[in-house]
């Protein structure tokens, strides 16, 4: 008789995997590590992809804490793994335990997709930079490479993410605004190199960070294409406005990384102004898209995968 998989697995599970497992119809060979994990909405969105390329395996979450994280990567490989997702609070932790990193990866200095080599060996992958640059591309029809870029909340772990994809994609320009003003400081230092160019010098810097203040925002606007939210700010109707709405302009698009409440109030705020806004929804399928192609080298079923994820999501709001 086949049984339904935990809802939630833990480390104990981890270390008998084939006793915590037996019976599944499929097995689980990719997970998602987090603490807490039960959240997650990764197994609603790779299952039904899993199932539409064919692939015998099914994804689960596992709840691992801190202290346990480095014996649980480790683990991965004797338990049968093809891979797993890490998120909060592993991402940056786990670089410390690939054998191998891409280049994102290093450049963002987190990991969010592990991918478990036949001999044993962990490869490190980041793929929230690449699925923010899809889910633009997805939503506005546009490149990073021909926007000029305001990233709010660069300080934080998305932030960062998102401004090291568009150096990397060599964005026209990058503007890295922070409530911590060091750490926007410290990013746009590292990310200083992929901004000198032959082109000629415009009105503004291509690289520039700026402080979270009404005017500095103001004298930005006439320079910028693409307003992305990367805090945590707008996930409560209580929250405050990240931006005064009257200085958003009808020729820029809104991407809120925040995906519940789906319709933010930036999001409200930039359709009122008449400019274009997404939710960070896309986002999530696409890395979600970008792990399960580093995980298997073919092109993800991103339309069993949307299927998928907007299901769980309207089931979660219907709660
Ligand atoms: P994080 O590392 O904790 O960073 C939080 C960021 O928000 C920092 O820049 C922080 O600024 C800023 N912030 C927090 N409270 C603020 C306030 N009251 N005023 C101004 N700035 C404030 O979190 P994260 O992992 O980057 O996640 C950030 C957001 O992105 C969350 O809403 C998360 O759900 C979303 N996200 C979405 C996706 C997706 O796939 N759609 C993926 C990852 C994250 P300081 O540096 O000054 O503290």
């Amino acid at each position: 008789m086949s049984t339904e998989p935990k809802p939630v697995y833990d480390f104990s599970d981890l270390k008998d995997w084939p006793a915590a497992t037996a019976g599944l119809d499929l097995p689980a060979r990719l997970s998602v590590f987090g603490d807490p994990v039960a959240h997650s909405l990764s197994p609603q969105m790779h299952n039904p992809g899993l199932a539409a390329a064919g692939i015998a395996a099914q994804y689960v979450r596992l709840h691992i804490r801190p202290e346990e994280l480095g014996e649980a990567l480790r683990a991965l490989p004797a338990a049968g793994f093809i891979g797993t997702n890490v998120t909060i609070p592993h991402k940056t932790e786990t670089i410390a335990h690939m054998t191998e990193v891409t280049e994102v990866a290093r450049r963002i200095g987190a990991v969010n997709t592990v991918l478990v080599e036949e001999d044993g060996s962990l490869i490190g992958h980041n793929s929230d930079g690449p699925g923010f640059q899809r889910a633009v591309r997805e939503e506005f029809s546009v490149d990073l490479s021909d926007l000029r870029v305001m990233i709010l909340g660069a300080g934080g772990g998305a932030g960062r993410a998102a401004a090291v994809q568009c150096a990397m994609d060599r964005c026209e320009r990058l503007v890295l605004v922070n409530r911590t003003l060091d750490k926007a400081r410290e990013l746009a230092t590292e990310l200083r190199d992929f901004f000198r160019s032959d082109r000629l010098a415009g009105p503004v810097d291509r690289l520039e960070v700026v402080p979270w203040d009404h005017d500095a925002l103001a004298r930005q606007m006439d320079h910028v294409d693409l307003i992305v939210n990367s805090t945590s700010l707008g996930m409560k109707r209580s929250d405050e406005a990240l931006l005064p709405p009257s200085l958003i302009q009808p020729h820029q698009m809104i991407y809120d990384m925040i995906y519940a409440p789906a319709r933010t109030r930036l999001i409200a705020d930039a359709l009122a102004e008449g400019a274009r806004a997404a939710n960070g929804l896309s986002m999530l399928l696409w890395q979600g898209a970008i792990s399960f192609e580093f995980w298997f080298n073919r092109e993800a079923p991103v339309e069993a995968m949307r299927r998928g994820l907007n299901t769980a999501v309207a089931e979660r709001q219907g709660r």
